[in-house]
């Protein structure tokens, strides 16, 4: 069987809409794969390069959209997505398959999955758990949710992009809702890095030589989470290493050791306060991870 005329087994020829430094690395991967690859950027330029390397320029989105059945998207938001997609014709999105790697929330990608339903064109929602230089390669993960056949049906040129391409189900909202907890994650993890700079920056530690100590601590801590997950799953948290109080004592420790240093105290005074809140409702003894309790409701406003 052939798509839109094209040979069986051949690497299927994809449309790119947005060339930042995203967009243009996801361009520059089906291209390395063997994609027939058409590009389209509201600044045109940024697509020279590529084009030299044997992309296809489109004048307009709609050009684009019309040289392949599979367009991938990746603008800066669902904003500038729908700027360049509202003044399509619904003739030309029929049939088509978008993927839209762009960052949003969840309820701008179901928004953006019921828009292109009411117009025929099919709706993948992407999120890339990479940075541009890790594009085509094993190691980059991007999360796909929406339609399962059509997840099927593009997973060879999916894999172009990434080496790993979990689908996550039908829901186009599930992978916003992925692509935020683990950026989340990222953060908070920079984070307790930045303040752990500060502080021994004040003894004269370089940066270099704090994280030769502290990125062993991270693989430690990660080989926690499953045992962590499973409390939170089941909702019982028994202090099988440490309870919450001995943690709060050495929050106090940090807030303390960052104030009198001049250090800004900020971050670990807000993790303090959510450890003491979930102590004042009577978690003290238990387990960290009973702190989900205070991750799951929104903060009670100030009086
Ligand atoms: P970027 O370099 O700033 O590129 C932004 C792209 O959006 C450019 O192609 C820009 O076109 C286009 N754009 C913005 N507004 C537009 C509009 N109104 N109409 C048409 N095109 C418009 O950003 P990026 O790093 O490629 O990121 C793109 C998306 O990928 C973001 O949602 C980001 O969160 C996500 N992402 C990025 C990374 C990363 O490491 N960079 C990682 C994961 C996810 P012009 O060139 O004409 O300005």
């Amino acid at each position: 069987m052939t798509t839109d005329k094209h040979p069986e087994n051949a690497p299927a020829p994809v449309a790119v809409l947005g060339l930042g430094l995203m967009g243009h690395a996801l361009a520059a991967a089906l291209l390395r794969a063997g994609h027939p690859t058409t590009v389209w950027n509201r600044t045109a330029a940024k697509a020279d390069d590529l084009v030299a390397e044997g992309a296809a320029r489109a004048a307009t989105p709609a050009e684009a959209l019309a040289a392949a059945p599979l367009v991938v998207a990746c603008v800066t938001d669902y904003d500038a997505l729908r700027t360049l997609l509202d003044p399509v014709e619904a003739a030309d999105l029929r049939g088509r398959t978008l993927v839209n790697l762009t960052t949003g929330t969840s309820a701008q990608a179901g928004d953006t999955a019921a828009w292109a339903a009411e117009r025929g064109l099919t709706y993948l929602d992407g999120a890339i758990m990479a940075t541009p230089p890790g594009i085509g390669t094993a190691e980059a993960t991007i999360v796909l949710s929406g339609p399962r056949a059509e997840f099927d049906r593009h997973a060879p040129a999916l894999r172009a992009l990434a080496g790993d391409t979990p689908y996550l189900g039908a829901d186009p909202g599930l992978t916003a809702l992925y692509e935020m907890a683990v950026v989340g994650l990222m953060w908070s993890i920079l984070n307790g890095w930045l303040q752990g700079a500060a502080l021994l920056g004040t003894a004269g530690v370089s940066a270099a030589e704090y994280t030769a100590v502290a990125a062993k601590g991270i693989p430690t801590v990660v080989d926690w989470l499953p045992g962590y997950a499973k409390q939170v799953d089941t909702g019982t948290f028994p202090a099988d290493d440490a309870t919450l109080d001995v943690h709060r004592a050495a929050m106090a420790h940090l807030v303390q050791e960052s104030e009198s240093l001049g250090v800004n105290a900020e971050f670990p005074a807000l993790v303090k306060a959510l450890a003491d809140r979930a102590a004042a409702a009577g978690h003290g003894g238990e387990g960290y991870a009973v702190m989900i309790e205070e991750f799951r409701r929104p903060a009670a406003k100030p009086e």
